[in-house]
């Protein structure tokens, strides 16, 4: 199964129409931020392992609902990554009818901009300011001063964070 070839496609969205969900996600301490939750949860782990190859990451269970022992055992993929979620959101939206489709709009549409285009996660210094913190962070973790760039950086980071979050309060309080 691979993302390249229209059959495997059709297949995907077809699964999704069924069994999958993508909502928006605010973390309960920083409500002014906008994740994104896309979950493919089935009780069949054969179909979720072919998904999973496709997509890429790993299936997660079996899981048991503690309260209702009857109920079987499911299986379940899941994405927190925006730029995930958007790759295989518009791979198979040609092919899910209007409620599904509508979803899948509804949520992708809240992509945050500051994140359009950034690497999921930086492996090396960014060669110019970006507005991320992650290579400030990793250097912190390996105990090290953070690099000019990597400070510069998480400065702009800092920026943005602020500004969307006083245009949220903004919002609510108007
Ligand atoms: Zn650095």
């Amino acid at each position: 199964m691979t993302p390249e070839d229209l059959g495997d496609i059709k297949w995907a969205a077809g699964l999704w129409e069924g069994e999958g969900t993508i909502v928006p996600y605010h973390p309960p301490k920083r409500p002014h931020v906008c994740e994104v939750r896309m979950i493919l949860d089935m009780t069949d782990k054969e179909p979720i392992e072919a998904w999973a190859q496709m997509w890429g990451g790993p299936v997660r269970g079996p899981y048991r609902r503690l309260d209702k022992t009857k109920w079987a055992d499911h299986w379940r993929w899941q994405t927190g990554r925006w730029s995930e979620a958007e790759r295989i959101g518009f791979l198979i939206r040609p092919f899910l009818y209007a409620r599904r489709r509508k979803q899948l709009d509804d949520v992708l549409v809240q992509f945050p901009d500051r994140l359009r285009g950034k690497p999921p996660r930086l492996t090396t210094c960014p060669t110019e300011v970006i507005p991320s913190q992650s290579g400030y962070m990793r250097h912190w973790n390996r105990k090290e001063k953070p690099c000019d760039i990597c400070q510069a950086s998480r400065r702009l980071w800092m920026q943005t964070y602020r500004a969307k979050r006083r245009s949220v309060q903004a919002d609510s309080s108007s």
